[in-house]
């Protein structure tokens, strides 16, 4: 017998014939009926290949129709599917998939060198259209199984940068949660339409709106990579009313002639997430009078935390909104007290949302679930309305001469000088002051040190202003276009110990 946790038959029922899925690079649609026959037909072949309940099935493809066929196969026969990074280097691949030891990987031929040097036993299924499964048999094999709500559904990884990639198991509980979570904040109905870019097989592609809008019966238009112009012709080609991108995209974004010419009348609200979004960016939004707000998340929480209602009135510049509404939060200070409103302390979450552990590490599990909350290791704090600020990562704040410094305060500033295109501010360690500020940026228009610090020296209180600034070309970026700060500070390193 299947259990109800299977959400997404509920929904076909409900509305069979809707259109669920659009592919806006081959303008292939599908129907939730359609969708849910993919799902059915893949699901068999995976019994019949021996897949079991608990089993995983993993995905090395770009946004593909092929996420929602081995997504909603795995929901239906309690599988786990694992999306896979395709821009990991083929040793990151190789520890994943061991770690996570797939019966089944989905592959676009894109990709298939990458696994060639991995040495697996896996049965792999060529994904090289969307006709793919047309060339899988097609006997029905009947299955019975028991899915519970902490059943895993899917892994997906995540951290990296520093140390082994963790994987982040979400039940079917977390991800129905963080669809009911989001559906219900942000006021979703089966008449939204989201355009999903960012990755899926990262949180923010799959999670944030794709999957709740799937159960709240709306549309998903996939595009298998993001290039601004494109973004923006889908955006209002396909009537699209809410969207997430992360900063860098957006950054892209507001320079194209595409967005500078398009009021996008469909849309209800723009939402940054998943790094801290540099002020300028609202800017271009509200000279155009568009709704554009900032969401915080995680991997491991859902990742949907936070949310401004669309009717609130007020403007809070920089905040992440309110706790939705079946969130726990708590901020705490570092003897592990609850901080007062505005203190800064680290925020820790809880809720049905959360994922249950990391994959094969017990250890990360406990260090990151204590008394039932996800102690998240970013720093934030709470306004006496209580509007949530994140003020950065608790790893990344600087101390320097015993003051902490927190490097998001002062890449806000410098990145609001118009002749700053991006700064990421890191601290390195020095003998006098134990760690010392430092600035990457990227310049529109030549500047000096000189006049760099002059100009922080008017914003910033002094032991804030970097003591030394190196000029790029561009910033180092992670696979979802977050900076690398690992990389600026081994970058760092180099250069301090060469001056
Ligand atoms: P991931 O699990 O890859 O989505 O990364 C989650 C991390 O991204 C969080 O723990 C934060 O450090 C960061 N992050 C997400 N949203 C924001 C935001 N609005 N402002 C600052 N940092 C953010």
């Amino acid at each position: 017998m299947q259990s109800d946790i299977n959400w997404f038959k509920n929904r076909v029922s409900l509305t069979p014939e809707d259109t669920a899925v659009i592919d806006s690079n081959s303008n292939d649609i599908w129907t939730y009926e359609q969708l849910h026959q993919r799902a059915k037909y893949l699901a068999n072949y995976f019994v019949a290949s021996g897949v079991q309940k608990g089993d995983r099935v993993a995905l090395l493809a770009p946004n593909h129709i092929s996420y929602f066929d081995f997504f909603f196969a795995s929901m239906q026969i309690g599988a786990i599917f694992v999306p896979l990074n395709w821009r990991l280097a083929e040793a990151e691949l190789n520890y994943i998939i061991h770690d996570c030891n797939p019966k089944i990987i989905g592959i676009d031929p894109l990709f298939q060198e990458k696994l060639n040097s991995i040495k697996i036993s896996t049965d792999l299924i060529i994904i090289d259209n969307n006709r793919y499964m047309d060339n899988l048999p097609s006997d029905y094999f009947s299955y019975e199984v028991m899915i519970k709500e902490d059943d895993p559904l899917t892994i997906i990884y995540t951290g990296g940068t520093t140390g082994r990639p963790k994987g982040a198991v979400l039940s079917h509980r977390s991800i129905l949660w963080n669809a009911l979570n989001t559906i219900t904040s942000w006021n979703l109905n089966n008449d939204d339409t989201t355009l999903t870019c960012l990755p899926m097989f990262h949180t923010g592609g799959l999670n944030v709106y794709t999957l709740p809008l799937l159960l709240i019966g709306g549309k998903v238009v996939i595009a298998s990579e993001f290039k601004a112009e494109k973004a923006v012709e889908d955006l209002i080609k396909y009537k699209c009313t809410v969207v997430l991108f992360v900063p860098t995209m957006y950054h892209m974004m507001i320079q194209t002639d595409a967005f500078k010419q398009s009021t996008f009348p469909d849309m209800k609200v723009f939402v940054s997430g998943g790094a801290p979004c540099p002020h300028k960016i609202y800017d271009a939004f509200a000279e155009k009078g568009i709704a554009f707000k900032e969401g915080y998340g995680l991997t491991e929480a859902g990742p949907n935390n936070f949310y401004i209602d669309p009717k609130d009135t007020v403007y809070k510049l920089g905040s992440v909104g309110k706790p939705m509404l079946f969130n726990d939060i708590k901020i705490i200070t570092d003897d592990g007290e609850t901080a007062k409103s505005d203190d800064v302390g680290e925020l820790l979450l809880r809720g049905n949302h959360a994922f249950e552990f990391y994959w094969n590490k017990p250890k990360q599990t406990e260090e990151t679930i204590i008394d039932g909350w996800i102690h998240t290791g970013d720093l934030a704090r709470q306004d006496k309305d209580g509007y949530v600020y994140i003020v950065g990562r608790k790893k990344d704040m600087i101390i320097t001469g015993g003051e902490n410094v927190y490097p998001l305060e002062v890449e806000h500033w410098l990145e609001s000088d118009y002749d700053i295109d991006e700064a990421a501010v890191i601290g390195l360690p020095d003998d006098k002051w134990g760690e010392i500020v430092v600035a990457f940026v990227v310049l529109k228009k030549e500047m000096t040190e000189s006049e760099l610090k002059s100009y922080c020296k008017k914003k910033l209180t002094r032991y804030k202003v970097p003591k030394k600034f190196y000029f790029l070309n561009e910033l180092p970026k992670t696979h979802v276009g977050k900076i690398n700060k690992q990389i600026l500070k081994d970058r760092g390193l180099v250069y301090k110990d060469s001056t």
